[in-house]
């Protein structure tokens, strides 16, 4: 017999949804996360829109729900899944567990652009958190990758502190919401770097300048500044899942509408899965939809 009805891997906005409303909806849950509960909403210092308060707290809030509700929560990292008579084995570092019905949940990370320093300079000016650290570039300045909604939201996070902000961007154009648009506009302290490209991150103790080049001309400059942001897009963590659970061109999960993997039994949810919204209310409509289609998958 299943340890569990159902199983949710990763304890992002995502997860902790679909934990809550399987719990609530009567299924034995257990919610298992390798790092700490939260996912990237953490790093959102003031959420936007209908939800108020830090990121941490939205996400600390919706935990303890979830273990007041009965959830077991199981600190331990997934290696794989399989298929297990008419249940599925989560194999984890730190045993096995079995369930009637899965849910992955486990998000995507930050994408990094791999270029000379990047690693190097990790924690001595290289960062991907500019709520956390961008007090610490008060009156530096600094450089930001990207031209979607995470490099402008999280350059004009860094704009409050910083004297200026390169926004170094390959294209000629953002390719992100227009109200985040409107506002890189109207900061003077923000300086759009069009078609170009960071090639490499230098620095002796710490980052001093960031060498970028212009793709149209092939001409490169050094930009000096204390701190380097990339934010490039993300990539989905699910290496755990098997060739079963059919993955679009960029790896994410492929889902049906009721976000039913072709794996039977096994649903995605959040920013793991292709077609994902990309907003918190996103996130929490997924581990709703996958939590509802797993309690009717098992007989609810
Ligand atoms: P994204 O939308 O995929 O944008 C990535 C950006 O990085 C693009 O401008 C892309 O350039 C550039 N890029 C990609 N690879 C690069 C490379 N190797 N070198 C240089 N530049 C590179 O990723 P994101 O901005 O992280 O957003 C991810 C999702 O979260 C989206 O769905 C987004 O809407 C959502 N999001 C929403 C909010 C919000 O609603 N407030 C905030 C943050 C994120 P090109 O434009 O040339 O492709």
């Amino acid at each position: 017999m299943a340890n569990f009805d159902v199983i949710v891997i990763g304890a992002g906005i995502s997860g902790l949804t679909a934990a809550k409303a399987a719990v609530q909806s009567g299924l034995r849950t257990a919610s298992i996360e390798a790092l700490m509960f939260g996912g990237l909403v953490v790093n959102i210092n003031e959420l936007d829109g209908e939800t108020a308060g830090s990121g941490t707290d939205f996400a600390s809030n919706l935990m303890m729900e979830i273990s007041e509700l009965g959830v077991e929560n199981l600190s331990e990292t997934v290696s794989s899944l399989s298929r297990n008579g008419n249940g599925i084995k989560v194999t984890t570092d730190a045993g096995e567990h079995t369930a009637r019905a899965v849910i992955i949940a486990s998000g995507a990370k930050l994408k990094r652009l791999g270029i000379p320093g990047e690693a190097e300079f990790e924690y001595k000016g290289v960062s991907q958190c500019a709520d956390c650290d961008g007090p610490m570039y008060k009156d530096e300045e600094v450089v930001v990758v990207g031209g979607g909604d995470s490099a402008l939201q999280e350059a004009l996070v860094l704009a409050e502190f910083c004297k200026r902000v390169h926004l170094v961007h390959r294209g000629a154009k953002f390719r992100a919401q227009q109200h985040l648009i409107d506002a890189i506009a109207k900061h003077e302290n923000i300086r759009p770097v069009w078609n170009s490209v960071a090639e490499a991150i230098l620095g002796d103790a710490m980052v001093q300048k960031v060498r970028v080049r212009d793709v149209s001309s092939n001409a490169t400059r050094d930009i000096d500044c204390a701190g380097f942001f990339a934010y490039i897009g993300l990539q989905p963590t699910c290496d755990f899942a098997p060739a079963d659970a059919a993955r679009d061109a960029a790896g994410y999960l492929v889902t049906d509408a009721q976000l039913q993997t072709k794996m039977p039994g096994v649903f995605a949810a959040g920013a793991v899965r292709a077609g994902y919204g990309g907003m918190l209310t996103h996130a929490i409509a997924d581990g709703q939809t996958a939590a509802k289609a797993a309690k009717a998958a098992l007989g609810g």
